[in-house]
């Protein structure tokens, strides 16, 4: 049976909007000495902006926007609202077909009877285009049309008000390292680690990398330390489940993270794993 202070734990972290889907994840957050963060919708608030348009010769910053917009007309990756909001334009959804997503990559799709594509660097090389490298420090989306580059645009996002104050908690929890991974670029990925005092940045991953950073993370960790990964997208389900205990940050978490979660936060706050460690450790002292 179940000791009566689990339940005890339980429920003090739903009061705090923090959902333990089970005792024994309690008990394990009590051996967790590594924290790993996914940085887009965890870390940071998921909410970009663009920051400027760069043409190609013959383009010009409102077609490039135009063509992004229809892109990312169906995605619902934080980087799509952006662009859609920054359109001033009405986007007429028959133009569009053949929409594919392709993870950690970008955006396919057909407008008409031509091909755009809209994504990251590793999109412009996987699909053969001979794009020009923007060097902004930003999260930066190339566009091709018809297999010709036409431009890119440039977006950023805020880190959360509290996710400095959460590394700092969880350093004063007796956390070893905290590590970030994303599959943004490496220049982001660095601004932000340093301005958050991270102990380690993995950028411009896919999906599956970041599995593999949490496998390699576990051959260097002791056997009784356990790691705990944050996210909050679909993206990051599988790692969710490789983690030793996965934990889901609701505020714009998808319901994939939500479902593959053992823990889920109802807030948005980076802060709140501190509290559920918090609440942890005062659990064992009550159950043992
Ligand atoms: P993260 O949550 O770490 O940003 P994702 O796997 O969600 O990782 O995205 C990785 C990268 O893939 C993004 O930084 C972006 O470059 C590209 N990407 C993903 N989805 C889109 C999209 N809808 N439009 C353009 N680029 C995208
Ligand atoms: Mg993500």
């Amino acid at each position: 049976s179940i000791p009566l202070g689990f339940f005890g734990g339980i429920g003090a972290a739903s009061k705090k909007g923090i959902l333990v889907k089970g005792s024994n994840y309690l008990e394990a957050l009590n051996a967790v000495k590594y924290v790993v963060f996914d940085k887009t919708g965890t870390l940071t608030r998921g909410v970009f902006e663009v920051d400027s348009i760069h043409t190609a010769s013959g383009f010009s910053e409102e077609e490039v926007l135009e063509y992004a917009a229809y892109a990312e007309m169906h995605s619902n990756h934080p980087i799509a609202d952006s662009i859609r909001n920054a359109f001033p334009g009405k986007i007429l959804e028959e133009r569009i077909s053949e929409y594919q997503e392709i993870s950690g990559h970008g955006i396919s799709v057909k407008l008409d009877d031509r091909v755009v594509l809209a994504g990251n660097q590793k999109l412009m090389v996987k699909e053969n285009i001979d794009y020009v490298q923007n060097k902004e420090i930003g999260t930066v989306i190339y566009i091709a049309v018809n297999q010709e580059f036409i431009g890119s645009i440039v977006i950023s996002d805020q880190i959360k008000d509290d996710a400095k104050k959460a590394i700092q908690l969880l350093k004063e929890q007796g956390i070893k390292k905290t590590v970030m991974l994303t599959g943004d670029a490496k220049k982001v990925g660095d601004k932000i680690g340093a301005l958050l005092q991270i102990d380690e940045v993995h950028a411009e991953l896919l999906p599956q990398n970041k599995v593999e950073e949490i496998e390699k993370l576990d051959e260097r960790k002791q056997v009784k330390e356990k790691i705990l990964f944050v996210g909050d997208g679909i993206n990051d389900t599988p790692v969710l489940a490789r983690a030793d205990v996965g934990m889901a940050m609701g505020g714009l978490g998808a319901d994939a993270a939500i479902e593959a979660a053992d823990i889920v936060i109802m807030t948005d706050e980076p802060s709140k794993i501190a509290t559920a460690l918090s609440i942890a450790k005062r659990t064992r002292r009550i159950v043992w």
